[in-house]
């Protein structure tokens, strides 16, 4: 057959509409999904016949037309947003999702998503309330804040505070601490969108208090301290604590704002981990306002917290962009759910899945190594148990090392990049690191409720 014989073969519209499986597909999800895939898939075949010169391949497109039309239908309805196992050992794994929300907690969220709720309603005056009145008590009684309130995620929250408290002001903010976040999150970038004007004081490794305090003008509107998150100046450096910006602020009457990236309200250096400011020390410190992520250590859902005193939390709440980066119901009810499990630290760190997984035992992490290593006898594969080191994740705690213990696995019969691509390609799929030619099973990030399944999409990965 040559290529024009091919193209006269490529069956019309109609034609295809009238074959079994594909009227059963129109029935299925309808007559225009069914005609757009049509067209699709004959395209893309007539760009494929002109491009190739093989032509078993041709023949081969053109035999699966039909059953290619269907799966394209079938995959726009699939659904693709899905849970993942994450092997990566990473806690807070911003591509997948950072901090996961207990079991117990998406429990009790379900109520709440699948029906009405008091969202913006005060039962009790039975008028209308505050979304943020579910949590905001709590958050206070918890960090000691006057006041507090939420919006989509961190970088809102920053951007809001800006132009609340900032727009048409001066900001003196040390250069040392003019951060990017992933995504595209630069400090310099966010202040001049709010309209606050930016003024750098100290150098990139020395800020002293007399560069914030010669940097006070008539018109400074606040003094900004952000966390430098996710790296660390190291040597000759210097840099203005919380408290004594605090005291330069009151000595001039400004408010101070700290962003403190990750919204840490337990000391974890208790646990093993480096020492990462707390919202607590920071407000006691004298911070006007403080804000963090939701999804970072916090370990709640994605949003940007922001606690502080009244009169500013005030001034934030009635600012127009509260409105167009507020957050809703979900967020709302899973904000309230983990605070509630900041009640006393020993609940938080059972309860909360990001602390749970961060101060996992040795003994721990060795058991249920030995566990996912008994499942894997008889894998087509040399399986072992090597200690290796996982990491916080999210930009958070960026030099900490955590030993942890991992299944390595080296495939018999299909290469370690092949085996790794069809564990991220599983229903359930399995998402994990490849170092020295074997893929690593970190066990910190896999409860042991998912060992059955790692095991199960392990040995179908290596059939
Ligand atoms: C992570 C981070 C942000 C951005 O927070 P998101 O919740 O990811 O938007 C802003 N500032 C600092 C210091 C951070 O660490």
């Amino acid at each position: 057959m040559d290529k024009n014989a091919c193209f006269r073969n490529i069956p019309k519209v109609d034609t295809l509409l009238e074959t079994p499986e594909i009227t059963a597909l129109a029935d299925k999800y309808g007559r225009e999904v069914a005609v757009d895939c049509i067209r699709g898939r004959t395209e893309s075949l007539r760009a494929f016949i002109s491009e190739s010169s093989d032509m078993a391949a041709i023949q081969r497109r053109m035999d699966s037309l039909v059953s290619d039309i269907c799966a394209a239908a079938e995959k726009l309805f699939a659904p693709d947003l899905r849970p993942v196992i994450n092997a990566t050992g990473t806690v807070l794994h911003t591509n997948l999702g950072r901090a996961p929300i207990s079991a117990a907690h998406s429990e009790r969220m379900q109520a709440l998503v699948s029906g009405y709720s008091n969202l913006e309603y005060d039962l009790a005056a039975g008028a209308r309330g505050e979304r943020y009145s579910h949590f905001e008590q709590l958050l206070c009684r918890i960090t000691g804040a006057e006041a507090a309130m939420a919006v989509n995620n961190n970088a809102a929250a920053v951007y809001l505070v800006l132009c609340a408290l900032g727009a048409g002001r001066e900001i003196p903010v040390s250069r040392g601490e003019l951060v990017e976040i992933g995504g595209k999150f630069r400090v310099p970038d966010v202040m001049a969108q709010s309209g606050a004007v930016m003024v750098e004081v100290g150098t990139t490794n020395k800020t002293r208090l007399a560069d914030y305090e010669s940097a006070i003008t008539e018109n400074t509107g606040a003094l900004l301290k952000v966390h430098t998150s996710n790296f660390r100046i190291v040597g000759f450096t210097e840099s203005v604590s919380v408290k004594e910006l605090c005291d330069l602020g009151a000595k001039h009457g400004l408010p101070v704002i700290e962003d403190i990236g990750s919204g840490v309200l337990i000391d974890l250096s208790k646990y093993g981990l480096p020492y990462e400011p707390t919202v607590q020390e920071s407000l006691r410190a004298g911070a006007s306002i403080v804000c963090f992520s939701g999804d970072k250590l916090l370990g709640g859902p994605q949003a940007g917290i922001i606690v502080g005193k009244r009169e500013y939390i005030a001034k934030i709440k009635k600012h127009p962009m509260t409105r167009a980066l507020r957050i809703d119901k979900f967020t709302a009810g899973a904000l309230e759910l983990t605070f509630e499990d900041y009640i006393s630290e020993e609940r938080a760190i059972s309860n909360i899945p990001v602390l749970r997984m961060l101060t996992r035992t040795p003994y721990e992490l060795s058991e249920s190594a030995a566990r996912l290593a008994s499942l894997l006898k008889g894998a087509n594969a040399a399986v072992a148990i090597e200690n290796c080191e996982s990491q916080v994740g999210g930009g958070s705690m960026p030099l900490a090392r955590l030993s942890s213990k991992a299944v390595t696995i080296k495939p018999n019969a299909i290469t370690t990049a092949a085996f790794e691509a069809r564990l991220r390609l599983l229903p359930l799929p399995i998402v994990a690191r490849v170092t020295e030619d074997k893929v690593l099973l970190d066990l910190r990030t896999i409860p042991d409720n998912q060992l059955d399944a790692v095991a199960a999409g392990v040995m179908k990965a290596l059939e």
